[in-house]
């Protein structure tokens, strides 16, 4: 039995038969690391002999017969910028290669008083900067559909991941687009919650006000069963909501009679692949079919959202990238002659080329004289995007359009041309500045490459659109 190839769903049902042992799980997932990992490189770690004895603690429960939780046992990938203690977390940075952290992250925390068995730490772009996974330190990721091509990117490595059977499930952090988009482009299910429903505590900081860590998973289910862990309150993230988070998988139901979909048209324009394009219209049908209003609708300000994100992120990256100084964290510089020369080397050694670029952007952004220029208009055209989300919200539940403009480019092919790269994230930024969740998931493929179909919904409305996504994954699988 390929039991890589299961969900984290079904395995759980086998586990609780005791048709199947976590063991034997964890050894089916290393196999298949062991075969495909040299490709694909999705782990900057791998942390086989924790992995098997968390396993053989769940099969001692089992054996007892006590109470198992849907994660128990079930591989999980987790990327690299969140914090495991004793456990190295680089970041996919030089300057963090050799940080071993103190604490983890609550997700973290979460998951393992789950008993997940945590495969390794996954690849990323240096500090999630990046879209497509070749901005790491350590090498790219391939993606596991076409290894000549990019799986997407920050978190390229937990999407390959999970596309390539290395892992049931998979931890992902999005800021720009970082968990959607690489779903889409590895043809895996990615969701980024509201802001502030999952705690960031441990997550190594990007942009504050945007980063959001969320599930990356074979299908809507898993989705699901992985969102109900890793949310709720943490009284160590002060962005934190305190919110009763729901029991998520009741909205695993194939129902959108009546519900009122828009489609906003700026998302839908120039610069989508045509075969993207018509790959969500054929996923709007398929909704209509099953009952939804499909309806045109505008998000006027969205064209304004790249340059936004580019001058705000930034700019929070900047002060949080300030801590890296060769005292307190990960590398330092072998020879200097004072502590500024110090600094100066271990940065200059430490960061790669798009982190060093983000930090020049950002501190030039937030400098006296500069800074009611860019980062004060950056954030009135923030609040102009998220009144346009407010406005479609009050005509309709969701929104969709697609993940990404593009399917699965080359590698290689935008690394000389940021704005190029930039670009891929058009269709995701709007959604962080606005903090909404949204999910992408599988809706099609043009010439074999997944194409990723966007839901988005109202702040905190997480169980609308995974309704949405499971009637859609319902209905068209069965056309499939
Ligand atoms: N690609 C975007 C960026 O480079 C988004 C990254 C992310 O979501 N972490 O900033």
């Amino acid at each position: 039995m390929d039991l890589f190839k299961k969900t984290a769903f079904e395995l759980h049902n086998l586990l609780k038969e005791k048709s199947v042992s976590a063991e034997e799980i964890c050894k089916s997932v290393f196999s298949k690391i062991n075969e495909v990992e040299d490709k694909v490189k999705s782990y900057v770690t791998l942390t086989e002999d924790l992995a098997l004895k968390k396993a053989k603690e769940v099969d001692e429960k089992i054996k007892n017969d006590e109470e198992i939780s849907p994660l128990s046992g079930i591989p999980i990938a987790i990327k690299d910028n969140m914090c495991t203690k004793g456990i190295l977390t680089t970041c996919s940075s030089k300057i963090l290669s050799n940080y071993i952290p103190i604490y983890s992250s609550t997700v973290v925390e979460r998951l393992f008083e789950q008993d997940v068995v945590m495969v390794g730490k996954t690849n990323m772009d240096e500090f999630a900067m990046g879209s497509s996974t070749e901005n790491s330190s350590f090498g790219p990721t391939r993606n596991p559909v076409d290894l000549g091509r990019v799986p997407g990117g920050s978190s390229g490595g937990s999407a390959a991941a999970v596309a390539a059977d290395e892992a049931i499930i998979a931890l992902g952090s999005d800021t720009g687009g970082s968990i959607r988009q690489p779903a889409a482009l590895c043809g895996v299910v990615g969701m980024k919650p509201t802001y502030g429903l999952v705690s960031r505590y441990g997550l190594v900081a990007f942009a504050s006000s945007l980063d959001q860590i969320g599930p990356i998973t074979k299908d809507v289910t898993d989705c699901a069963i992985l969102l109900n862990h890793i949310v709720g309150y943490d009284s160590k993230d002060s962005t934190s909501i305190k919110t009763e988070a729901p029991d998520y998988t009741k909205a695993l139901v194939n129902n959108v009679k009546g519900l009122r979909i828009g489609v906003p048209k700026e998302l839908m324009a120039e610069g989508i692949q045509p075969e993207v394009k018509s790959a969500v219209e054929n996923a709007l049908k398929v909704l209509s079919e099953a009952g939804a209003c499909v309806e045109e609708t505008t998000l006027p300000h969205s064209d304004y959202a790249l340059s936004a994100y580019y001058i705000i992120a930034p700019a929070e990256a900047s002060s949080n990238l300030a801590r890296f100084d060769g005292v307190r964290y990960g590398y330092r510089t072998k020879e200097s002659d004072d502590i500024i020369e110090m600094y100066k080397k271990t940065r200059s050694e430490g960061f790669g080329k798009e982190v060093k670029r983000r930090i020049m952007l950002g501190t030039y952004a937030l400098s006296a004289g500069y800074y009611e220029a860019y980062y004060g208009q950056a954030q009135k055209i923030r609040t102009l995007i998220i009144d346009d989300f407010n406005k479609a919200f009050e005509k309709f539940d969701v929104l969709i359009f697609p993940t990404s403009p593009t399917v699965a480019f080359k590698i290689g092919e935008r690394v000389s041309d940021p704005l190029q790269m930039y670009l891929s994230d058009v269709c995701t930024i709007p959604v962080n500045l606005a903090g909404l969740p949204g999910i992408s998931i599988p809706c099609g493929k043009a010439d074999n490459l997944p194409i990723g179909l966007q839901i988005i919904g109202k702040s905190l409305n997480e169980e609308t659109i995974l309704k949405v996504a499971y009637t859609f994954e319902q209905n068209f699988s069965l056309k499939a």
